[in-house]
């Protein structure tokens, strides 16, 4: 019994969970089905990873899921929240879930399944040694090996090469823990823990999927070749056409692709374990073969493709039956349990079966009442009963036939336990160290998200067969533009707090507000709110009592903050807010992130703002501002005082400009804003006549590149970037004015940045431009490109690099005090 144990473990740990898309369920066309029965006779799975969401090669998982019919499933060991943000204002965490869903929108186009690792994306690194300096190493290898040998691939496939330095070092660092994890998963030395849960796996190879990257191909001998651009008669598609859809999804990172047709040739290169000559799956047998005693379930697969007919797939349902229990009664083998989901996929699909539960709520409190309804329906005649519906607490018998097209339809009251857990993303419920996310749970390591937090499971059946059907409880609703919309029933807070600002700037002694909504996750919520505060703080009221008598209902109270003591440079210090309902102590507030192409996502950030204190001296407050994509320097500007003037496209063009103290560009404003270079003549009219001209990076890569004129004499953006933010920061010209005035700055202003310096630094400049600093990271030569400044006229115009985009909204004292100093350059 103890590997039918195995397979259990196996199935819960990492099979593809009820991974939610924004509509309702897809239901497969008769060749699609066709395609799913001819799956079930093909026995083995590939793994790909890499270090990021949009490093997988879709095309190959596109061409190994649905050519090879493969069980093919990306590893990308982080989620992605240290890049940039095309479609909205989220950084960090909110980012990270943003690209989680991104590749399970890709997968469900590309037919391949997603894990991740543990491990942070903390920004751009240069080195696969630094990575794993901050990345917990240990950690980071084990959850490899946990989906290595969770997944139990035949061929891992590395995006990266071990070796080398050409790329982001979290790339390199990815595919040396992959060839690590190759051997280590067959070491029941390592990690014993894991193996007593899923045993070990021996893997046959790993290779590199080689990449040119614009050079001319090597061919060199030991490179293998395989072309993925066949086209599928069944789908419709070449793999390049469905890579590009899958690619597609990646759009907080602006990777809309075009789709390749004809041939296109993939290269590997082998790195560890046995040898190849022709191909990657060189001596592996992948059917059934290799499972002792399948012999009759050989013979009924041949059959049911055989027998498929399209017009009429509900005949092959109870082949399809056979074939479940025939794989049932098989020994343990690594690929029992997910070709028995995928039979039961295809006997769902042959009966064109609707089986869903949506509720009439989506957030519900713990010990709430939810009213959930239920609907079978078999749109083809097919021979099948309604057994069961299983939904939280509950079992609903049924035993009910289902005529053809006629829907069993329930509605239920559900009690939901008082002790059911919040849906915090798991790998964001405690706070995370610096490279590596904390899971409690060791199960759900490897998930791309939590299991539904709700789920229904209707027990279907035929005679002496039976197979059952999830569902995650979902809520729907019509949008007017998209249609009909589905999203998942989430466990929230009775109470959740929301504090209006996660950062609160103190650049003198004067008091400030703060707000803080309260909102019902449930009727009758009342008590008391209370904030937890060092002793360098005064808060006023002490607390505020509440009482909200219906779900959905908000309160916003006030309170005062005020520094007591002087900064010698800079203080902070964190205020929690604490509410306390029946005893029960809540703290943590609830926000959504909604973007049509993925599922609404919901955080739940700990109720706690930060606070800080610092002098800042202001020469000019009255800024014009030309908004990069999703922006928050304007907010941060605003909160120590500036009046901030959003400058659209209509203002700019009609509207003077000397109103303004100083006119400010975003970051990527120039990427985005197709408009600006025509703005040109204006903003230097604007600088001559005495303003004053600040402009944030512009990149320049293979998305976009930037105008030829953005400053009054030529200047050239790079791709110069220093990642270590404590770079040790060299005055070139320590007198300059952005440097003394009005704050005198010395190296405590650039003690506390996070993540990096800067980026896109300038990389060539005209001689009339002063290069004010200069800072490198280790190993390389000096960087003198991140902030260039000039008189023009009788204003000036600066350039910078430094990414004040995350310093700002980070409430980091010594880049507020340069920007101000950036601000009041000039007249
Ligand atoms: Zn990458």
């Amino acid at each position: 019994m103890k590997s039918l144990q195995l397979a259990t473990a196996l199935g819960f740990a990492l099979s593809a969970p009820l991974a939610f898309a924004v509509g309702p369920p897809k239901q497969p066309s008769a060749s699609e089905l066709l395609r799913n029965i001819e799956r079930l006779s093909t026995v083995g799975n590939v793994l790909y990873v890499a270090a990021h969401p949009d490093d997988e090669n879709t095309r190959l998982l596109a061409y190994l899921a649905n050519e090879k019919l493969l069980r093919t499933a990306y590893l990308s060991v982080t989620r992605g929240e240290g890049g940039q943000n095309l479609i909205g204002p989220e950084q960090g965490f909110p980012l990270g879930l943003i690209r989680t869903q991104e590749l399970l929108a890709a997968r469900r186009i590309d037919g391949a399944d997603q894990f991740f690792t543990r491990a942070r994306d903390f920004g751009f690194s240069k080195s696969a040694e630094e990575t794993l300096s901050i990345w917990d190493r240990d950690a980071i290898l084990a959850d490899i090996v946990w989906v290595i040998r969770s997944f139990k691939p035949d061929v891992i496939i590395s995006r990266f090469p071990p070796q080398g330095s050409e790329t982001h070092g979290q790339h390199t660092a990815s595919a040396q823990l992959t060839v690590e994890a190759f051997r280590a998963a067959a070491d029941p030395k390592f990690h014993p823990e894991q193996v007593e849960k899923v045993g070990t796996w021996q893997a046959r190879r790993v290779v590199w999927n080689k990449f040119f990257f614009g050079r001319p191909i090597e061919e060199a001998p030991g490179l293998i070749k395989l072309d993925v651009g066949a086209y599928n008669p069944l789908l419709g598609v070449s793999y390049g056409e469905m890579a590009a859809v899958s690619r597609s999804m990646h759009k907080s990172q602006g990777f809309g692709a075009a789709p390749s047709r004809g041939p296109a040739l993939e290269y590997f290169e082998l790195l560890a374990g046995e040898p190849v000559s022709r191909d990657i799956f060189d001596g592996l047998d992948l059917s059934w073969s290799r499972v002792q005693g399948s012999k009759k379930l050989v013979e009924l697969l041949a059959k049911a493709r055989q027998k498929f007919k399209a017009t009429a797939p509900q005949e092959s349902i109870p082949q399809l039956l056979e074939i479940q229990a025939e794989l049932q009664s098989l020994p343990a083998n690594p690929w029992k349990d997910e070709k028995q989901k995928e039979a039961v996929a295809a006997i769902v699909g042959a009966a064109g079966l609707w089986a869903d539960a949506y509720a009439s709520e989506y957030n519900v409190a713990p010990g709430a009442e939810l009213k959930v309804n239920t609907v079978v329906l078999s749109r083809n005649p097919a021979p099948l009963e309604l057994r069961e519906v299983r939904l939280p607490g509950k079992t609903v018998p049924v035993h009910k036939p289902l005529a053809a097209n006629q829907p069993i339809q329930m509605e239920q009251l559900l009690r939901i336990s008082a002790e059911a857990p919040l849906s915090i993303p798991y790998w964001l419920a405690q706070p995370p160290a610096p490279g590596t996310f904390r899971a409690d749970n060791p199960a759900l390591i490897g998930l791309p998200e939590n299991p539904p937090s709700l789920s229904a499971e209707f027990v279907l059946g035929s005679g002496r067969y039976s197979f059952s059907v999830s569902r995650p409880i979902s809520y729907k609703w019509t949008d007017p533009v998209e249609g009909e919309r589905y999203r998942p029933v989430r466990i929230v807070p009775r109470l959740m707090v929301n504090p209006e600002l996660a950062l609160l700037v103190f650049p003198d002694d004067k008091p400030k507000q703060l707000r803080v909504v309260l909102k019902a996750g449930d009727a009758h919520v009342a008590g008391t709110l209370r904030p937890e505060l060092p002793a360098d703080w005064r808060i006023s009221p002490a607390f505020h009592s509440f009482q909200l008598a219906n779900k959905g209902d908000e309160l916003e109270v006030t309170f005062q903050i005020e520094p007591v003591r002087k900064p010698a440079s800079f203080f902070s210090a964190t205020l929690s807010l604490v509410a306390e309902v029946e005893g029960r102590k809540m703290s943590r507030g609830y926000t959504e992130i909604q973007h049509s192409h993925i599922p609404i996502q919901a955080m739940f950030p700990e109720a706690q703002v930060k606070l800080t204190r610092f002098d800042l001296q202001k020469a000019k407050t009255n800024i014009g501002y030309i908004l990069g994509p999703g922006d928050e320097v304007p907010a941060a500007l605003r909160q120590v005082g500036y009046k901030v003037t959003i400058l659209e496209d209509e203002s700019l063009r009609n509207e003077p400009l000397d109103r303004f103290d100083a006119v400010v560009v975003g970051v990527r404003a120039y990427n985005v804003n197709r408009r600006l270079p025509f703005y040109h003549r204006k903003l230097m009219d604007y600088v001559a006549g005495g303003g004053t001209l600040v402009v944030q990076y512009s990149t320049s890569n293979r998305l976009s590149t930037v105008p030829q004129e953005i400053g009054p004499y030529p200047f050239e953006i790079s791709q110069e970037r220093v990642t270590d933010e404590n770079a040790a920061v060299t005055f070139e010209i320590p007198n300059h004015p952005v440097l003394r005035q009005p704050n005198p700055l010395g190296q405590a202003d650039f003690a506390g940045w996070i993540q990096e310096r800067g980026l896109y630094f300038a990389g060539k400049w005209s001689e009339r431009y002063e290069a004010i600093l200069s800072m490198h990271d280790p190993g390389e030569p000096p960087r003198k490109g991140s902030l260039l400044a000039t008189r023009y006229g009788k204003g000036a115009f600066v350039y910078t690099g430094l990414a004040f985009f995350r310093q700002l909204p980070a409430g980091v004292p010594g880049a507020y005090r340069l920007f101000a100093n950036l601000i009041a350059y000039g007249r």
